[in-house]
Order: C-alpha cells, then structure tokens, then sequence
C-alpha cells in the first residue's frame, strides 16, 4: 500500500513540502512544493497539523532503571556514592520486573517521537541471564527498533573495583552469553528491527579480556561495540593509577578505537585524544541530562564533530535522568550546547544529533533522515498546546516550546502511536503493573 502523508505543516526534509509517500517499510517519494506523487497514493493521511520529524534515535540508555526513578537513596548524591547505593537496589532485579520495565521505557520512548533505541543493558545478577531475551521480546511487542547491547561488569569490591559482587560476571560467561545473543538476535540487513552490540560498563569495570574479546566478536558478527567513557575527570585519574594509562589508550590498545564503537557521555578528552577518535570515527552519545545531574561537565560536541566524531543523543539511565523523553533530549542538548558554545549550536544541531547522529553512532544508514529508500520511521507532532502558542517556525516550535509527545509515530511503515496512544498497549494497566513492580524496589 501507498501512503502520502501530505501537506505537513513543516517537515524536516529538503525538496518534501508536500509530504512523502511510503510504501511498505520504506519511504520511496518525497514530494515538493507544486508537485503530486509520481504514482497515485492508495491512501491518504493529512498533515496538515502536523511537523514531521525523522524518527528520534536513542543512542544510550538503561532501561531496567524506570523501576527506580527519582529513589530515595540516590537523591542529592554525586555519580560514585549514587551508583554504590543504587547498584544495592538494582541487585534484586527479576526478570519479570527487567520485563514490565523495559515495556516501560520502549512505550514511553515511542511517545516522545522515538523510533529506535539502544539499551546499555549491564545487570546480571543470578536469574537474569536471559536479560537480553526479554529485551528483545518486548522490543518486538511494543514494535520500536532496537540496538540491544549485551552488557558486562566483571570487576567487583573483592577485585578491587566498585561493583557488588552480586552482579559482576566472570569473562568467560560474559563472552560465550555475547556470542549467544549476537548469534541468536543480530541481524545486519537493512531496515532491521534488532541488532546486538558489546557493552561493558566502561573499560575500567572489566577485565582486559573482556574488551579484547569482545571487539574480537564484534570483527566477527560484524556488531558495534558500546561502553561509558570519560563522564568524569576522576576517570583518568583512576585509569592512571590502576592501568598506567589513560581511558582512550585503554581503548586502543582493546581494538575499539574503530568506526565499530560508540561511546557515552564522552566529556573529558584532551585535544590529541579528540584527533584520535575523530579519525577512528568512534561516535559519542552525549546524555545531557544526565551530565547536568551529576554535574559533571559539558560534552565537547562541536569540537568532537569537527574532528569527525558521530555525535549522537542518548536520554542515559531513567534513574539518573530520570524521563525517557527524547525530544527533551534534545531541548537539553540545545541549551547546555549553548552554556559550551554560545549561538553557533543551533536546534537544527540538537535534532541532527538526535537522529542522524544517532544513527551514524548505531551504524545505521537505514534511518535517520527523510528520504526516498530510507525506513519509514517518523515522528509527528502537532503544535495544538498552549506552549506552542504563538510560535512563528514550527520546528523551532519543538525544540525552543519544548515538545514532550508525539501525537503519531511510524515505524518501518506502521503507525505506532495514533492520537497520542500507543498502539496495543493498554497504558493505564501497564502504569498499574510498572507501579506495583517498583514497589519490590522500595
Ligand atoms: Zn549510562
């Protein structure tokens, strides 16, 4: 079938003022002004109220966390006392807790506009070995795409790292359990819905073994590779003394200063270091939100860029952000750009980080932008609430009134958001669920 969404108020896409047609799950005409689709369209949706984004690409984030958002023992605390207090919580995670959860945070994803997801999935505690699985059912239920990374903690209090014992895994099982879910769930064709990446928790929480095998793995399956790096100047203090090496050496000497691998947060690097990874093509996911919590500084995302760094978005953990809204990502990124880089970061950069960016970061050439061949992921909002009021340029309008939700969102040709509501999902019974699951971690 043949779908022109037609005459949008504004649309984020050169040469398509009169919309796009899609057809299956591929945009396949972009219609400009004064002209009609080339083939006639079997069906029509008018768009006239609405400003038609690519769909939003979430380059970081851990799902498990909407369990525990705004929790009593992580407020007013710095990162490390944070993570120490809240990993005591994380600990008793189930996996039919992990599973109402992450239904959680792919429904209030998609809300937002979002299309595609990465979760850094890094919690492991006994009984939640088929984390990954989960996750991947459920994305497929709720229909969003996804980038699941298999994550690894493998250095715990007795090893002298910060992690309980409780939920680090020892090498072995965290490579042959990659390999498994690579094997079982990857899928490299284009207009995938699932793909695996390799996700220790940061080079400093595994052993060498672990990088190493996984970017050996990564060569392999031809899969990305995805890890925290440089939130914090203490990082580097704590790379020299326990490694004699800084975080980014760490990294080369891995294998993963390559175009396979993603980085979160990415804040502390020095001039040579940004050289470095812009010539490897190493993209960084810049989690504002988080960054402004743990005051921990501003992403050099202009600088990075302008090495050749992919710089994507990512809403980071829902107990450190603590909303899975990406258009409020990219407000964030907009406005702490600003506090870094005065009026040259505009919101065409916030909504370009948010979807090519991200894309590029994720590997993907297969969405991110509105053209003809590329998947029909979109997201649609209208500007019919008081906050948009008065507002000249509508996608300004989303960025500067600060859009929160999506009034219809596609993915690979499906509407799945319609009037604001998610599609097959009763989101009263679901609040009811994820509410009475978060009650086990009170
Ligand atoms: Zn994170």
């Amino acid at each position: 079938m043949r779908l022109w969404i037609k005459d949008p108020l504004a649309i984020l896409a050169a040469g398509a003022e009169r919309g796009i047609v899609v057809e299956g799950a591929e945009i396949v005409e972009c219609i400009a002004r004064g002209r009609s689709p080339a083939i006639r369209p079997d069906a029509t949706f008018d768009a006239s109220r609405h400003v038609v984004l690519p769909g939003l690409v979430n380059a970081h984030h851990h799902f498990y966390q909407t369990l525990t958002r705004a929790h009593p023992v992580g407020l007013g605390k710095e990162l490390i006392p944070w993570l120490a207090a809240m990993e005591r919580v994380w600990e008793r995670m189930t996996p039919e807790a992990l599973r109402i959860a992450v239904r959680m945070a792919l429904v209030e994803l998609l809300l937002s506009g979002c299309t595609t997801a990465a979760d850094h999935h890094n919690l492991f505690p006994p009984g939640l070995e088929d984390a990954i699985d989960i996750e991947v059912e459920e994305a497929m239920r709720v229909g969003l795409r996804m980038t699941v990374t298999r994550g690894s903690m493998g250095i715990s209090e007795k090893d002298g790292g910060l992690q309980p014992d409780s939920i680090v895994q020892d090498s072995d099982t965290i490579l042959s359990d990659s390999e498994r879910v690579l094997r079982l769930y990857h899928d490299r064709n284009a207009g995938a819905m699932v793909r695996v990446a390799l996700a220790p928790c940061s080079p400093l929480a595994v052993p060498k073994r672990v990088m190493e095998g996984s970017a050996a793995l990564a060569d392999r399956y031809d899969a990305r590779l995805h890890c925290h790096l440089c939130q914090s100047p203490d990082e580097d203090v704590y790379a020299m003394q326990a490694f004699g090496k800084r975080s980014v050496d760490i990294l080369e000497e891995a294998g993963w200063l390559s175009s396979r691998a993603w980085v979160a947060h990415g804040i502390y690097f020095n001039p040579a270091e940004i050289e470095r990874l812009g010539r490897a093509g190493v993209g960084v996911a810049h989690c504002a939100a988080s960054d402004m919590l743990f005051a921990k500084g501003i992403c050099p995302t202009k600088d990075l860029e302008a090495a050749g760094v992919p710089i994507g978005l990512g809403v980071d953990g829902s107990a450190s952000n603590d909303s899975s809204n990406m258009m409020e990502a990219v407000r964030h990124s907009l406005m702490l750009g600003r506090l870094r880089y005065g009026a040259s970061v505009t919101h065409l950069d916030a909504l370009r980080w948010a979807t090519e960016g991200s894309a590029r970061c994720l590997g993907r050439d297969d969405i991110g932008r509105i053209a003809p061949g590329m998947q029909a992921d979109l997201a649609l909002y209208t500007l019919d609430e008081p906050r948009f009021s008065g507002a000249h340029d509508p996608i300004a309008a989303l960025v500067l009134c600060g859009a929160h939700r999506a009034d219809r969102v596609m993915v690979a040709g499906r509407w799945r958001v319609i009037d604001g509501a998610p599609e097959g999902v009763d989101l009263a019974a679901l609040i009811g669920r994820h509410k009475a699951a978060a009650r086990g971690f009170g």
